[in-house]
């Protein structure tokens, strides 16, 4: 978090003393907010000062200007109003904290209450935080937003999290063991904590990756019995227990979480949904660095591009998106709810003509989770009505696209129920497809969203102030006969409002007229009055703001009748959120030929020709086919070793089974023949890993915190695939290392395992471990060239063809030639000597017994790679003169 107050502010302590009154007002603010960037409103613009002015001109790249105080000169910098969302946006993503200065109050009012001198009240109405955001401008769709409470009480991590923007509430505890897996998975976008729990010196390291987005709060917001009763208030429960039974750590941190919302929303809370139960073993683990390693929503580069989630998103409607996100971080373990999951994708992937219905219907669905809440946070605009009046007025149509309910699996139902609620003829759509007009402004203040009809009161003040200003219109014509003036004109602005205006050489006419009134002369005309022009703008501005004031008070009204139905909105929501997952998946299914996989409790992970589908996408933009591999492990063979050359396709082969667990245990199809999967309790990956600079660690150091993770929490119920482990390090002590995890997985984890190695001395295990069976990637060689087959097979590698791969990727061709002879003096000195006796005599060190490394000269390179038989007789002459040329 960023702390603009962490200097001392010269400038501030000076000005301080010599304060003007608007300055002394906006000291005032800042003083009670001083971890926020104030955005202080003056007219049309939010201005900061002092350091603020500084950080701020500094984060936005605007211009510091300075201010001149009674004392120094004050910096400054200022922000549109209306273009103010984008450069809050960029504050915030920056870390900022922003806290929005209003005025409260209009200045005939501070007149009225403290005279001419009076200073219009200014006040925080809110503040902005990354965790508490609710504009769509400043959030992504595709994703929830996540604010999470932290709170420890003996060993218990209560863990309290919600989307203010959805308004969807979880709670869960967790260990001090699974905390950076249970972050990991939330992806929180601000954190609550206490200084207790942020000094834990235990937690530092899960702490580190989170430093941009902790908010620490005093020790005293996590006191479980003012929470209770803080989320009574929020949740408007008589007690909490009507939500089931919570540990001491959760319910202090719900209560800061409430309590954090109260101060930066500032009374305003929205309406949460009941906060949902998350139970850790309900759900399959999947600790950080795996889930980085198999890139489910997010790329090891942090783009969505490229994921998992990505490749098998086709959700159309914002909610469907941020869902089925949601399933692909949490997939389940339990084998009922999975089934009723797949029972819904597979009624969809059986009916086509449905799915294709459903699918065009929720294309025009609008996101009404997040226009309820901005609603409730008093932020939306009747555009955010009119969005829920279509969308849940669109219902029934939802619920006849999908056929007859005899058909229907039970989560289906569960939605129809949901979604019958709601339809044209609900009396809340009725009502508001009477008082809203079609076209609508963006926002409340600016009025003429009410249809004419709805509201007798509001079109007599609206007919008033419309026939007043017809009357302007006959005024006009009327002083134009009068003055024989023609080009006269009765205009309108904000600062004199209605006048008369003539060219300059006309103006004579008016003053020798005592009915007119002089009011301004500019350069090239002059600005008159008359008691009846100000009169009709009187009426204009009293009907005006009459009609304005009622419309503002219908708009509350409305939006009081439509946070009643809060509840059976958000519901709504969801079940259209669910369809809309379960169609997408459906979709890709019997697009991309998915199969239903077939869950059990066995230790089973047999899939027939599965694929990794990111991969697969990826190969088919260059019209190259993916091919296809089985699996099979089970009770007898739980553990793989997989061999084969560099390149071959032993990664994608590992991740392409994790994946295909994860895919089934979300609830969806996935991309294979068939797959029979025994449920799996923990998912891990050791895959290729990078330097940890920020957190002091070499490769060598990650790859071994991370094996170190899945050895001592891998269960028998666990999948565990380890890519090329103990590489980081010198060949014997990387070899040792592999061969002892590899005993060690069959008889202490005796979990289901792939274990991909060029080590190929440890497919001798093989004698000695039953349930470990070896396994290589097929290549074929011709006329001295690798073909790579991609087919996974039984048996061991007996080369790694690294060199080929080295030629592939453009080495010189001197270093490759170098290399295959000190290749072959290594196999031939190993056959007959030891291998550390055989680098003892290498070529390598002995460079007399082969012919110097030239580096390839440029003409060398074209001669190489230039096919004579090709070449008209033109192109071989060009050739000689480039050769030529190259030698110049
Ligand atoms: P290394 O040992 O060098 O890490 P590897 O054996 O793990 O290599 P991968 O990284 O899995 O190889 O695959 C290399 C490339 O081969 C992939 O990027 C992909 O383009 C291609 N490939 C892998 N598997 C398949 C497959 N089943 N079908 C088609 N192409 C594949």
């Amino acid at each position: 978090m960023q702390n603009t107050q962490e200097k001392t502010d010269p400038a501030a302590d000076s000005a301080l003393r010599d304060l003007t009154p608007m300055m002394a007002q906006y000291m005032d603010v800042k003083k009670q907010y001083p971890d926020c960037l104030v955005f202080y409103r003056m007219g049309d613009f939010y201005e900061l000062f002092f350091d603020d002015a500084v950080a701020a001109s500094k984060a936005l790249d605007i211009t510091l200007t300075r201010r001149s105080g009674k004392g120094e000169e004050i910096p400054m910098c200022g922000v549109p109003w209306h273009s103010h969302e984008s450069y809050l946006a960029r504050l915030i993503r920056q870390g900022f904290k922003v806290a929005i200065c209003e005025q409260v109050e209009t200045p005939e009012e501070a007149k009225q209450r403290g005279g001419y001198k009076a200073l219009v009240k200014r006040d925080v109405i809110r503040v902005v935080t990354q965790g508490t955001l609710t504009e769509e401008t400043l959030l992504e769709t595709q994703s929830n937003n996540y604010l999470l409470a932290l709170h420890e009480f003996a060993g218990d991590f209560g863990c309290a999290y919600v989307d203010v923007s959805t308004g969807d509430v979880m709670i869960q505890s967790t260990t001090s063991a699974d905390l950076s897996a249970t972050l990991a998975r939330i992806q929180p976008g601000e954190i609550l904590l206490s200084e207790k729990t942020l000094q834990n010196k235990q937690l530092f390291e899960v702490f580190a990756e989170y430093k941009s987005r902790l908010t620490p709060q005093p020790n005293a917001r996590f006191d479980a019995e003012n929470a209770k009763k803080l989320l009574e208030t929020l949740f408007s429960v008589g007690t909490l227990d009507s939500f089931g039974t919570f540990t001491r750590a959760e319910i202090a941190a719900t209560g800061a979480l409430a309590a954090y919302i109260d101060l930066t929303q500032k009374g305003k809370l929205p309406k949460l949904s009941t906060p949902q139960r998350i139970v850790i073993t309900d759900i399959l683990h999947i600790d950080a660095a795996t889930r980085r390693n198999l890139e489910l929503t997010e790329t090891m580069t942090g783009e969505r591009k490229g994921s998992l989630l990505d490749a098998i998103d086709r959700t159309v409607t914002a909610a469907g998106a941020r869902l089925l996100a949601e399933h692909i971080r949490m997939p389940l373990t339990d084998i009922t709810l999975i089934n009723q999951r797949l029972d819904s994708v597979a009624f969809f992937v059986d009916q086509p003509k449905i799915r294709h219905d459903l699918r065009g219907l929720l294309k025009s669905m609008t996101d009404i989770e997040r226009a309820l809440m901005r609603l409730s946070l008093e932020r939306g605009g009747p555009r955010d009505m009119q969005a829920l009046m279509k969308t849940l007025g669109a219902m029934g149509a939802v619920v006849r696209s999908l056929g007859t309910d005899k058909d229907w699996p039970a989560l289906i139902k569960e939605s129809v129920k949901k979604l019958n609620n709601w339809g044209t003829h609900h009396p809340l759509i009725d009502h508001l497809s009477r008082a809203l007009n079609e076209q609508l402004p963006v926002l409340t203040r600016d009025g003429g969203f009410i249809r004419r009809g709805y509201a007798p009161k509001l079109d007599e003040l609206c007919l008033l102030r419309d026939n007043s200003r017809q009357h302007i219109a006959q005024l006009q014509a009327e002083y134009i006969k009068e003055s024989g003036i023609n080009t006269l004109k009765i205009k309108h602005n904000n600062i004199i409002g209605y006048f008369i205006e003539v060219t300059g050489t006309n103006a004579d006419a008016l003053f020798k007229n005592a009915r007119f009134i002089h009011r301004q002369t500019m350069a090239n005309a002059s600005r008159f009055t008359t008691t009846e022009l100000a009169e009709l703008e009187r009426k204009i501005g009293e009907a005006s703001g009459k009609a304005l004031a009622l419309e503002l008070e219908l708009f509350t009204l409305l939006r009081q009748e439509i946070l009643s139905h809060s509840t059976d909105i958000q519901s709504a929501a969801k079940a259209l959120a669910a369809l809309d997952v379960a169609v997408s998946q459906a979709d890709i299914a019997a697009e991309e030929k998915f199969c239903r996989p077939v869950l059990s409790n066995h230790k089973t992970l047999e899939i027939k020709a599965g694929r990794h589908i990111v991969v697969e996408q990826f190969l088919k933009k260059k019209n190259t086919p993916f091919v296809a591999n089985d699996c099979g492990l089970n009770t007898e063979s739980h553990l793989w070793l997989l061999t084969g050359p560099n390149m071959a396709g032993k990664s994608t082969f590992l991740r392409q089974n994790a994946l295909i667990i994860l895919l089934a245990q979300a609830g969806g199809y996935v991309p294979a023949e068939s797959a029979d999967i025994g449920i799996v309790d923990r998912l891990f990956s050791r895959v290729g890993a990078a330097d940890d600079l920020a957190r002091g660690r070499s490769t060598f150091m990650v790859e071994m915190v991370e094996t170190a993770t899945i050895l001592n929490q891998a269960t028998e119920k666990s999948l565990v695939i380890l890519d090329e482990i103990g590489r980081g390090t010198s060949t014997y002590d990387g070899l040792s290392i592999a061969w002892a995890c590899l005993e060690y997985l069959h008889d202490a984890n005796k979990c289901r395992a792939l274990f991909a190695t060029h080590y190929h001395e440890l497919t001798s295990l093989q004698s000695r471990l039953p349930a470990l069976s070896c396994h290589t990637m097929r290549v074929k060689e011709w006329q001295g060239d690798v073909i790579f087959l991609h087919e996974v097979g039984d048996g061991t590698a007996d080369r790694s063809y690294g060199i080929h791969v080295a030629k592939l990727a453009g080495l010189p061709t001197a270093v490759i030639t170098r290399a295959q002879t000190v290749l072959e003096r290594l196999n031939n000195k190993s056959d007959k000597h030891s291998t550390k006796a055989g680098l003892d005599n290498l070529p390598l060190f002995n460079m007399s017994e082969t012919t110097p490394i030239a580096k390839e000269s440029a003409a060398e390179k074209i001669l190489r790679d230039v096919n004579p038989d090709s070449l008209s007789p033109r192109e071989a002459l060009d050739m000689i003169y480039a050769l030529k040329a190259k030698l110049n």
